[in-house]
């Protein structure tokens, strides 16, 4: 698959699983000093590959007839300063609901470490904007995802399927804490309990053999 191919993929499951809306959200792949990104007012389901714009890593359009996302300089920001090679924003609900009401998400689980650890909240900006951008960059520092406040969420890969992942991790960790919050005051793990967890993963246990 192309990664304009790629593009209209992940745009359809982004949109099937509810993660997205309309026209908002977007993902961008990068191939060396090339960036592929999700066009400007077409919604994420109705992609084909040519519809996406490639741009340059100073944001200059290569290729492409549709405007690059709004939000391309959010994407460029993060490429400049990771070596992520590709990067997926959503407004989905439950990360909304978290970015609209707190600085960080409260490690409730211990799967928060599959996104680096405690997925911190970028301060509001408004949308498109360099101030935006470095904001998301500094949240995102050491992690593979971010919210950011009032608006949603950004998570970041090695590939977009990467990427992807951990936008449905946050989206799901999101949930289970606003959930959880509605039972009651949601217990949070300690910054032992998470190295304890990180240290397991690094020595599992092997089962003996019978
Ligand atoms: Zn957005």
């Amino acid at each position: 698959m192309t990664f304009r191919e790629q593009l209209c993929e992940y745009g359809r499951r982004a949109v099937e699983l509810g993660l997205v809306i309309g026209t908002s959200g977007n993902l961008s792949v990068r191939e060396g000093d090339r960036i592929a990104v999700t066009p400007s007012g077409v919604a994420l389901d109705r992609l084909t590959p040519e519809m996406c714009p490639i741009v340059d890593l100073a944001g200059r359009l290569v290729e492409g007839d549709l405007q690059p996302s709004s939000e391309t300089p959010m994407h460029l920001a993060v490429y400049e300063t990771t070596d992520a090679r590709a990067v997926v924003h959503t407004h989905s609900v439950f990360g909304t609901v978290v970015a609209t009401t707190m600085t960080e998400l409260p490690p409730v689980h211990y799967n928060t470490l599959l996104l680096g650890g405690v997925v911190r909240v970028a301060p509001y900006a408004t949308y498109g904007t360099p101030e935006l951008a470095a904001n998301v960059r500094a949240a995102l520092e050491g992690r593979r995802a971010a919210l950011m406040a009032n608006h949603g969420g950004v998570s970041i890969g090695a590939t977009l399927e990467e990427a992807f992942e951990a936008t449905r991790v946050l989206e799901w960790l999101c949930e289970v804490y606003v959930r959880a919050s509605g039972v009651g005051k949601p217990a949070v793990l300690t910054d032992e309990q998470l190295t304890a967890v990180v240290e397991r993963a690094l020595n599992p246990p092997e089962f003996p053999r019978a």
